[in-house]
C-alpha cells in the first residue's frame, strides 16, 4: 500500500472528480507530493496509472503511439495515453506545461464530455473506457508567460493547489518515509521552514519535502547532520557559492 498523508480535502475531491469522469489539474511546487498522491488515489480507486514526465521534446506520438518496424513488418504500438484510454486507467501527465502545444491539443477532446481520442495515424476514434481519467500537474513557479496553460485547456479541469504541508503534517511524512525518529523529523522540518522563509535569495524553488527525506536517509547511513544537509538539502537548491554559504548558516544554527 502506498503511504499518502493528506493535507486537506484532496482525497475527497479527487474521488468526486473520478466519480463524475472529470479530469483533474494539480498545481504545486516540485516535491510536494503530487505524484505520490496520484499513485495513492489510483490504488484507492483500483485503477492502473500511466505516468508521463512531460518535456519540450514530447510529441503527440509519444503519448498516442506510433508505428514500429518489427520482423513481420510495421505494427502499431499504443502510447501511454492510448493505453489508459482503452483500459479505463488514469493517465498522469507530470509538468504538462512543458509539453508542446501540438501535444496538448490531443488532450482537448479527452478532457471534455466527448471523452474521445482520435488517432490520426490509424484512423481510429477511441471512446474512453469508463474508468479513464486524465490527470495533469504543473508547477506555477516555473511557468513562463509563453508556456502557461491556455484558459481553454485549464477550464476543462477540476483544479487543486498543493503546497508544502503544514509543519505537523510534514513531520509525519518525513518520519514515516525515512524511518527517522520524531525529534529529527521535527528538526528537519524546522530547518525547511526557516529556509522557506528566506525570501532575499534568488532561489528558483524552496526546499521540498523530498529533500528533507533524502537528508534523513543520508543521516541514517552515517553522514553527519551538517554534511547530509549540505548534500541533500542545500546544494540541490543553488549553484551559487554565496547563496549556498548563506543557506548553510541556517543549517549551522539548527544542527
Ligand atoms: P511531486 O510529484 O510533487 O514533485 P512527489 O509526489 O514525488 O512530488 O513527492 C516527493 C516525495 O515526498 C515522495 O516520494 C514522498 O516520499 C514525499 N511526500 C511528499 N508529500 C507526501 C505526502 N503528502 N504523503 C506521503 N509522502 C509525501
Amino acid at each position: 500500500m502506498t503511504f499518502y498523508q493528506p493535507a486537506g480535502n484532496e482525497v475527497e475531491l479527487f474521488r468526486a472528480a473520478a466519480e463524475n469522469s472529470l479530469p483533474v489539474l494539480i498545481k504545486g511546487p516540485t516535491g510536494c507530493g503530487k505524484t505520490r498522491f496520484v499513485r495513492y488515489m489510483a490504488e484507492q480507486l483500483g485503477r492502473p496509472v500511466y505516468t508521463v514526465a512531460c518535456h519540450d521534446d514530447l510529441t503527440a506520438s509519444d503519448l498516442v503511439g506510433r508505428h514500429l518496424i518489427g520482423p513481420e513488418g510495421t505494427y502499431w504500438q499504443d502510447g501511454p495515453l492510448t493505453r489508459a484510454v482503452r483500459e479505463g486507467a488514469i493517465c498522469y501527465l507530470d509538468e504538462v506545461v512543458e509539453a508542446r502545444k501540438d501535444t496538448t491539443v490531443v488532450l482537448h477532446p479527452l478532457a471534455d464530455d466527448r471523452r474521445e481520442l482520435p488517432i490520426e495515424r490509424t484512423g481510429e476514434l477511441l471512446q474512453a473506457a469508463p474508468g479513464f481519467m486524465l490527470v495533469v500537474s504543473y508547477n506555477p513557479g516555473y511557468q513562463s508567460l509563453l508556456k502557461g496553460m491556455k484558459p481553454s485547456t485549464r477550464q476543462r479541469f477540476v483544479s487543486m493547489s498543493f503546497d508544502y504541508p503544514e509543519p505537523e503534517v510534514e513531520q509525519v511524512i518525513v518520519q514515516k518515509e525515512s524511518g527517522c525518529d520524531s525529534a529529527l523529523a521535527k528538526q528537519l522540518v524546522d530547518l525547511a521552514t526557516s529556509l522557506r522563509k528566506l525570501k532575499d535569495h534568488d532561489l528558483e524553488e524552496a526546499a521540498s519535502t523530498r529533500l528533507l527525506i533524502h537528508t534523513a536517509y543520508l543521516m541514517h547511513s552515517g553522514m553527519s547532520p551538517v554534511e547530509a544537509c549540505r548534500a541533500a538539502m542545500i546544494e540541490p537548491l543553488s549553484d551559487d557559492a554565496v547563496t549556498v554559504n548563506a543557506l548553510m548558516e541556517v543549517v549551522y544554527a539548527l544542527f
